[in-house]
């Protein structure tokens, strides 16, 4: 693996190796950019087969974490760190303390917290030794509310393009995963009026939603072409593939669920299709607003308000997707690449 050119090509700023035989931890750092604050991204445990795995996860993640970061109007660069390791078996004090100092060294560069296979308990152990942590017990909590509420709030905005009125009542809408986000999600749209219909792996999770919000079950392969307004996929990755995309009969794909496209050709798809699809890192970041909040002193209202606002986020890629005639999931990284070239230019300033 050329590693300078994989940086030089994303223009990653800084890839670091940590390592202590003693306790056993061998992670990677990668700090992709820092224009806009320190890179905020969270540490996940892998069993990775090879270290070229585990470099590429790092810095796929770490340039993930700059877009939705810059995206979601953060003043935070983007980052992400791995540790390598069977996460049954490595798991200790030593390991999360020791990695929790190589943290500290970073001086605030770099600020993280959990990801895959990381526990509160893990943090905790980190927390002894640095403080550039953010998701800590007792602070802002689970974020899958702030994140339902996010994406609510970009449904209604992808209503507004598409129907010219942000109403939601009488809308169609199928909800595929009644999980953290997906359940809270049909609490708000029931309550705005929408007539739901909702699968889950998990049979009571979805005998749940039909008490409580009168959805109409769906099974798991049938939600894709559920004829409906909105498709909001919480539940998996990928979901948009070359098996579903023909089946869908919905006008807008607004969900939770991280790598909705299973390759960039179906999100060109979509468009051809001319449906709109509010690409997952903008109207996901629910989760990552609530978690930069710390950094401020929580403020639930603040973080809320701030999700609040992935209405805006949303409105400025459409608008973006049409000044430039391209697809939706372009359009974001557009509005996240504006975003970081206007405001690094603020350093420029001397203060
Ligand atoms: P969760 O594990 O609480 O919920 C996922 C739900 O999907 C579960 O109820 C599960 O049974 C169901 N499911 C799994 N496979 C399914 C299938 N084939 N068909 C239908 N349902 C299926 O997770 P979550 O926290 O609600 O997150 C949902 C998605 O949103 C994930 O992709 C996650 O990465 C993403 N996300 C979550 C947050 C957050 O704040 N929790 C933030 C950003 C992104």
């Amino acid at each position: 693996m050329k590693i300078f050119d994989y940086l030089q090509e994303d223009n990653y700023e800084q890839l670091i190796f940590f390592q202590s035989k003693d306790v056993g931890l061998k992670a990677i750092i990668c700090i992709h950019n820092t224009a806009l604050g320190p890179a905020l991204g969270g540490t996940r445990l892998w069993n990775y087969q090879s270290e070229e795995e585990a470099i590429e996860d790092a810095l796929r993640l770490a340039r993930g974490m700059t877009y939705k970061n810059a995206a979601a109007g953060l003043n935070a660069g983007g980052g992400k760190a791995v540790i390598i390791g069977d996460p049954n078996k490595i798991k200790s004090e030593e390991l999360f303390r020791t990695y929790g100092r190589f943290i500290e060294g970073l001086g605030g560069r770099f600020i993280t917290g959990q990801d895959m296979n990381i526990t509160l308990q893990d943090l905790a152990y980190m927390n002894e030794e640095t403080d550039y942590l953010a998701g800590l017990e007792g602070k802002s909590g689970a974020p899958a509310p702030v994140t339902a509420f996010g994406v609510y709030r970009g449904i209604l905005a992808a209503t507004k393009e598409v129907y010219g009125s942000e109403e939601l009542e009488g809308k169609k809408v199928a909800v595929q995963g009644l999980g953290a986000v997906g359940y809270q999600l049909c609490r708000h749209l029931n309550e705005a009026g929408a007539e739901l219909y909702v699968t889950d792996i998990v049979e009571a999770r979805v005998k749940d939603a039909v008490d409580e919000f009168g959805a109409t079950a769906v099974g798991k392969e049938e939600i894709y072409g559920v004829d409906c307004d909105i498709f909001a996929p919480c539940a998996m990755g990928a979901v948009i593939n070359d098996n579903t995309i023909n089946q869908l009969k919905c006008r807008i794909i607004a969900g939770s669920a991280n790598n909705q496209l299973a390759d960039r050709k179906h999100g060109d798809l979509l468009m051809e299709k001319g449906i709109l699809y509010i690409p997952d890192y903008v109207i996901n970041s629910g989760g990552v607003i609530n978690v930069y909040e710390e950094l401020q002193g929580y403020n639930r209202e603040r973080a809320m308000g701030r999700a609040s606002a992935i209405f805006d986020s949303v409105t400025r890629l459409i608008e973006i997707s049409k000044r430039d005639n391209i697809p939706t999931y372009l359009a974001a990284d557009r509005m996240a690449e504006e975003r970081i070239a206007k405001l690094a230019k603020l350093n420029s300033l001397y203060r």
